[in-house]
């Protein structure tokens, strides 16, 4: 989509470079311009000068809102290469499958009659539908930008790590049988950032038994994040949070058995495994 968006500002910019030379041509030659346009009168000709800078003003402005609105859609394309949609919520992208719109590319043609106007009038229509759905792409990209940036897609840490315990069925550190393991764990030093893998609100942010130092955050479409065994812990409940915001500090509190972020997610209370919701690499 992006070539096809490139290949028509090309077209749009070569077209606009087609008038201009006409226009030169009319000042320069206005005999083969007369010949060109039929233009009888020089009053005539003025009128239609006239009308051409009013349509050829027109043109330029819708093309440079549309460069604008490109570069846009640029930015958010950066974003989206940043979070790379996990495989668990691809099919759930509102719109995802939807066309942002129809991508016509602005054409313009070339005359040698006298309604050079009717011409320019019809560029600029054309032109206009151009940014249009230029302007849709970009709102679609910016709702499904917001979307995704509310589920947990994000790492839970910054800073160096070691996955050291998968998701799933696993010989219990402590008791050395098997028991299911809910999350995923992130071996880290003491004092590693932890964050916030979506934005949402804190709804639990405490000591327990088990867990040590842990926060609970809770996101859009009943999805639910838990941090664990954390040192220290950086917010409250009720609080809210932006993705990537620092909420704790790894540490070694509750049942671990070595400084380390043990990580769940849950939607609807049921465990998933967090790796599905990270980026690919993870
Ligand atoms: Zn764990």
């Amino acid at each position: 989509m992006g070539i096809a968006i490139f290949a028509a500002f090309l077209i749009a910019v070569g077209g606009i470079l087609h008038f201009v030379g006409l226009r030169i041509a009319i000042e320069a030659r206005p005999d083969i311009a007369r010949a060109m346009g039929g233009v009888l009168t020089q009053a005539e000709q003025d009128k239609i000068e006239e009308a051409y800078q009013e349509r050829l003003r027109l043109i330029q402005e819708n093309l440079q809102a549309t460069t604008e609105e490109l570069l846009q859609i640029q930015k958010i394309k950066d974003r989206f290469m940043e979070m790379a949609t996990p495989s668990a919520v691809k099919s759930q992208i509102p719109g995802g499958n939807a066309k942002g719109g129809p991508l016509k590319p602005a054409s313009f043609k070339s005359t040698n009659s006298s309604d050079l106007v009717e011409s320019l009038d019809e560029s600029l229509h054309n032109v206009t539908a151009f940014k249009k759905s230029v302007q849709e792409v970009h709102q679609l990209w910016t709702k499904q930008l917001t979307w995704l940036n509310a589920l947990p897609t994000g790492l839970p840490v910054k800073g160096h790590y070691n996955l050291s315990s998968g998701y799933g069925f696993r010989i219990d550190p402590f008791t050395q049988t098997m028991a299911k393991h809910e999350g995923l764990d992130f071996a880290a030093s003491v004092g590693t950032p932890i964050i916030a893998s979506a934005g949402g609100v804190v709804s639990r942010a405490g000591y327990e038994a088990q867990y040590g130092n842990m926060v609970e955050i809770k996101h859009a479409e009943g999805f639910m994040t838990r941090y664990a065994h954390a040192s220290q812990i950086l917010v409250r409940t009720g609080q809210t949070v932006k993705r990537g915001d620092i909420i704790a500090k790894v540490g070694n509190t509750g049942r671990s058995s070595g400084p380390h972020l043990h990580y769940e997610v849950m939607r609807a209370g049921a465990h998933i495994n967090p790796a599905n919701m990270l980026p690919k690499e993870h």
